[in-house]
């Protein structure tokens, strides 16, 4: 699946771009380019480099096969899911849950016709409440 997704994105699929694109397709927590090497790292035979680790990430986001997101300052996460949306940040646990894009793009409209936004994204913080048993 994903040397597919690398071929349909003109990437050629080497092997550390395909396992990095898998970890990153089977992972919903938007990981750091430093977990992504912790999770990489023992599923090919020869040890990735945190600079091959960064150079392959900024491949996959110029072709468009990730998004990098930014949630904190100074901090970049990767991320598979590359349709628009928005993210909720779990103030107490860090967790990262998406948010579809259509469920806030209504708020654009209160800025009036005069405003032609290319782009947006928000950030929820908060923290998950206790299920109700
Ligand atoms: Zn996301």
């Amino acid at each position: 699946m994903a040397d597919e997704l690398l071929q349909s994105r003109g990437v050629k699929p080497t092997p550390q771009r395909v396992v990095i694109t898998q970890f990153l397709l089977d992972s919903h927590d938007h990981p750091t380019a430093d977990e992504v090497l912790e999770g990489v790292k023992d599923s090919l035979p020869v040890s990735l480099s945190r600079a091959t680790v960064y150079n392959t990430l900024n491949t996959l986001v110029e072709a468009g096969v990730v998004k990098a997101v930014s949630l904190e300052p100074g901090r970049t996460r990767y991320d598979a899911n590359t349709i628009e949306h928005h993210h909720f940040v779990d103030t107490k646990t860090g967790k990262i849950i998406d948010i579809p894009w259509e469920k806030v793009s209504q708020l654009c409209q209160t800025l009036g016709p005069e405003y032609k936004i290319q782009d947006y994204q928000i950030t929820f913080f908060g923290e998950l409440a206790e299920p109700t048993p």
